[in-house]
């Protein structure tokens, strides 16, 4: 167990590098004493530890307080490494390549929507198809899939299944031009063909949600929220897509990473040199499958859009997109270490962007403010709008949290919880759930998840993201 949890503030905690013997830099942990618990509950640190001795990494890994175990590296956690010749992991990039949020504004509050909302939940459901491995009926031809992969959520729009606007409101405008479609397996891309538009499983959902408080009404009203609005969250990813990525990169890499003389504590902490033949191949893959993942967000608005306008006979076009950020990705950036400018290669697994006021990569209209930060709690409870700040940029290579993070195993929550319960629960709460399976809703019960107000409240304090206003759900749909 880890013992040497040195408390460096209310919400900080370093390993320090002298921990364990390879370790290259110390690790932090975001985490109030209260949540410690959960943290320590599983391997997540010892996690962290194992990526404190990756060959390149700067400064520290870092974990949020969402964290729990995952594959090699924690979920939750953030890695930079040196470039160019720094480790890529895909483990420290998950499965679910660019798994991310969006948050969509509408122009009506509440009381406009309160008698429609059944409805409204019925024909979201009908109009986005959802469950694990659920096809829509966009069936993308080959050179279509390759088009996707290399434009992103622009191919949407040509497509006209989106808005040219929404574009410079998606994290890197929803395309990263090292997209390469040559480096995709066609076993990716045949479980991608026709999953554009789709939920996926249960994790991931369409949400509407009330604005239920504000924190910072400057930053609010220049995000254009406000109180009792209705507004819609997107939390999904790349598919079976992605996943195909991930899983045919960590194959090669562990086949291939003794050649680098790259020997991991720990078998799933697969890489290789990020300017390797393989390390470029998996970063223009990882590409492509962030910008089909762009591309599906892009498309669920759209199907939104149009269930908008059949339920309340308004424009779909009235819905305007904040933002859409990515949670599971590797970027190439410059970040302050050791009082230098430094390019690096930042893994963020579980993380969000959360970049400051004045950063060059944002949208105009997010420069004075920094950039939105959307973070999901549960079905039950809540989620909130945050804002990046400086602090951030100086301590977590511009991150912070990307959820409340599961406490209970999909398995243990399922022994506790009944899907048809939970739905009558859920309602009984006013609050109109649609769900792919029984199942699926089960796994995903609020109480599988830690407390949402103290994970937010712990970035809060410690300055890497500052609440903008908090979300309660009225409808949502589960993959
Ligand atoms: P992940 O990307 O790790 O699967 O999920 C991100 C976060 O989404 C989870 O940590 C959890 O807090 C949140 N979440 C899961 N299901 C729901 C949901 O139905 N509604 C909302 N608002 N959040 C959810
Ligand atoms: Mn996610
Ligand atoms: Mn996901």
């Amino acid at each position: 167990q880890v013992s040497q949890l040195k408390k460096l503030a209310d919400y900080l905690w370093e390993i320090p590098a002298s921990t364990r013997p390879g370790m290259l830099v110390p690790a932090y942990v975001y985490c109030k004493e209260e949540m410690l618990e959960h943290i320590l509950s599983d391997r997540s640190l010892e996690q962290l530890i194992n990526v404190a001795s990756l060959p390149g990494i700067e400064k520290a890994a870092i974990v949020m307080p969402d964290a729990h175990e995952g594959y090699g590296f924690p979920i939750g956690g953030v890695a930079a490494t040196r470039w160019p010749e720094g480790l890529i992991s895909p483990g420290g990039i998950g499965y679910d390549i660019n798994c991310g949020v969006r948050l969509l504004l509408t122009p009506l509050n509440y009381e406009d929507v309160a008698g429609k909302l059944e409805l409204f939940s019925q024909e979201l459901a009908a109009t986005i198809p959802s469950g694990t491995g659920k096809g829509g009926e966009i069936k993308l031809a080959p050179e279509e899939m390759d088009e996707v992969l290399r434009m992103g959520a622009g191919w949407a729009v040509r497509n006209g299944m989106g808005n040219e606007a929404d574009l410079a409101m998606i994290e890197s405008n929803g395309c990263l031009i090292n997209a390469d479609p040559a480096a995709v397996s066609e076993q990716a891309k045949q479980r991608g063909y026709d999953q554009l538009g789709t939920i996926g499983a249960g994790n991931h959902f369409v949400e509407v949600d009330k604005v239920s408080e504000i924190f910072d009404e400057s930053a609010a009203r220049s995000f254009g929220i406000r109180k009792e609005q209705v507004v819609i969250l997107i939390h999904t990813g790349s598919r079976g897509l992605g996943h195909q990525v991930a899983t045919d990169y960590l194959r090669l890499m562990m086949n291939v990473m003794s050649e680098y003389h790259y020997k991991p504590r720990d078998r799933e902490l697969a890489g290789v040199p990020f300017n390797s033949k393989e390390g470029q191949d998996y970063f223009n893959a990882m590409a492509a499958a962030a910008n089909f993942a762009w591309c599906n967000r892009e498309i669920i608005t759209y199907e939104i859009r149009q269930a908008w306008q059949a339920v309340f006979n308004r424009s779909g076009d009235e819905i305007q997109l904040l933002y859409d950020v990515a949670h599971n990705i590797a970027k190439i950036e410059e970040h302050i270490v050791d009082g230098k400018p430094k390019k690096l290669i930042v893994h963020r697994k579980g993380a969000t962007r959360a970049f400051g006021p004045g950063n060059e990569e944002l949208p105009e209209k997010f420069r004075t403010t920094g950039q939105p930060v959307l973070i999901p709690g549960s079905m039950g409870t809540a989620s909130y709008v945050l804002v990046g700040t400086n602090k951030s940029m100086e301590t977590t290579f511009g991150s912070t949290c990307h959820g409340a993070g599961r406490t209970l195993s999909r398995t243990a929550v399922k022994k506790l919880v009944g899907g048809p319960q939970l739905k009558q629960a859920l309602r009984d709460q006013g609050i109109f759930v649609e769900a792919g399976s029984w199942r699926g809703l089960a796994e995903e019960a609020p109480i599988a998840y830690k407390d949402i107000d103290l994970v937010v409240d712990t970035v809060h304090e410690s300055g890497i993201a500052l609440k903008v206003a908090k979300l309660k759900p009225l409808v949502v749909v589960k993959g």
